[in-house]
């Protein structure tokens, strides 16, 4: 399906922001490909909208991923082999895959988006992230008009980050994943409030089932986010910043309430929305944009904000938390075009 002329673009994304696109192009089969050409810097691909902010109108076509397609392939008595079009929505495969009595995706329940997008910035949640799960991505290579697969290793994952995202943002269109899941259930309850969460849902809270698990993640993260069929936004705005070990130090001297995680060697990972709540954002709101009052990683969308708005927010709380912290706080959704960098 291809639309032309001025298409609306704000039902497509879950910040609810009035953007148009010149051309739409509905990709449901991957023989479309050969025949279409992508150029970065005009042109969108777009799953469910639920990880960008359109400043600006897009100027030229809004590639929608609409590859289905879920297959199980039998590996050992222990573990199965899935592969998912990018186009199914991701929460809904995460519960068939737990009603096939497969395990490892039960902590990112209801993510909203789309499959495809789960590896741009390596979904996570409840201290797990897909790259645990994932085996290949399988994607049309946009300089080499030609299908791939490229296996974990080739995908750089690291937090809400990618090969994707960071280093060839543009190259690929990724059509599938094949993620491997087990038939044994190892819960991971790394994250504090799930495993006190599990206290009051589970009949057996030290030993709680696959499916357990996922419905109380699905109630922990109905408590905390707003859900954007409500009021637009896009999940955590900024990434928890990483800072180095003699860094987070000196700023735990001077701020001895800053929460601070061990994260990779040497480094400590520090809460974003603890430095916005500190600069005193949450719950502000101007016009219709605004800070989430639950949570002040969420900039919300109380109704007619502009994705100019939003960003112009956004930007406003990065120079607070820079000019506070000396931390460059760096956003988690694509936004089009991106922030001016800080000065
Ligand atoms: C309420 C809420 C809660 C959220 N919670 C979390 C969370 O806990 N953890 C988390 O990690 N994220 C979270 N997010 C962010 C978001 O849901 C994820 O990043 C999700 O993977 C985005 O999927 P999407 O299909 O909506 O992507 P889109 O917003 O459509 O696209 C995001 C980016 O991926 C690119 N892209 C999309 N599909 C493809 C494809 N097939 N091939 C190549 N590029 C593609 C787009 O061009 C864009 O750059 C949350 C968002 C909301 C609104």
């Amino acid at each position: 399906m291809t639309s032309t002329g001025a298409y609306e673009l704000q039902s497509l994304n879950s910040f609810g922001v009035s953007a148009k696109a010149e051309r739409l192009v509905a990709i449901s089969d991957k023989n479309q490909l050969p025949q279409l050409q992508f150029q970065p810097q005009q042109d969108l691909i777009l799953g469910g909208g639920s990880n960008l902010l359109l400043v600006e109108d897009v100027p030229g076509t809004v590639f929608q991923v609409r590859l289905t397609g879920r297959q199980l392939t039998r590996e050992s008595d222990t573990r199965t082999r899935v592969t998912l079009g990018a186009g199914e929505n991701w929460h809904a495969v995460v519960r068939w895959t737990l009603a096939q009595g497969l395990s490892g995706l039960e902590n990112l329940s209801l993510i909203p988006g789309l499959v495809g997008a789960a590896p741009i910035q390596n979904i996570g949640a409840y201290g797990v992230e897909l790259a645990e799960s994932l085996v290949e991505v399988h994607v049309w290579d946009w300089q080499q008009q030609r299908e791939r697969t490229l296996d974990r290793d080739a995908c750089d994952f690291s937090y809400r980050d990618s090969r994707f995202k960071s280093a060839e943002p543009g190259r690929f269109l990724i059509t599938a994943l094949t993620l491997r899941l087990q038939h044994h259930f190892t819960p991971r309850l790394r994250y504090a409030g799930l495993a006190q969460a599990l206290q009051e849902t589970s009949k057996n809270p030290d030993a709680p089932s696959a499916l357990e698990v996922s419905d109380a993640v699905i109630r922990l993260r109905r408590e905390k986010l707003p859900d954007p069929a409500q009021l637009g936004n896009a999940g955590s705005f900024f990434k928890n910043p990483v800072l180095e070990a003699a860094r987070a130090e000196a700023l735990a001297a001077q701020h001895p309430e800053l929460p601070l995680y061990a994260s990779q060697e040497g480094h400590y990972k520090t809460s974003a929305a603890w430095l916005i709540e500190r600069c005193g954002w949450k719950g502000f709101r101007a016009g219709d944009a605004g800070v989430s009052a639950q949570h002040a990683l969420v900039l919300v969308n109380y109704g007619r904000a502009s994705g100019a708005e939003l960003a112009q927010l956004a930007a406003r709380i990065r120079a607070d938390v820079w000019r506070e912290f000396a931390i460059e706080l760096e956003p988690e959704p694509r936004i089009l075009p991106p922030l001016a960098p800080l000065t």
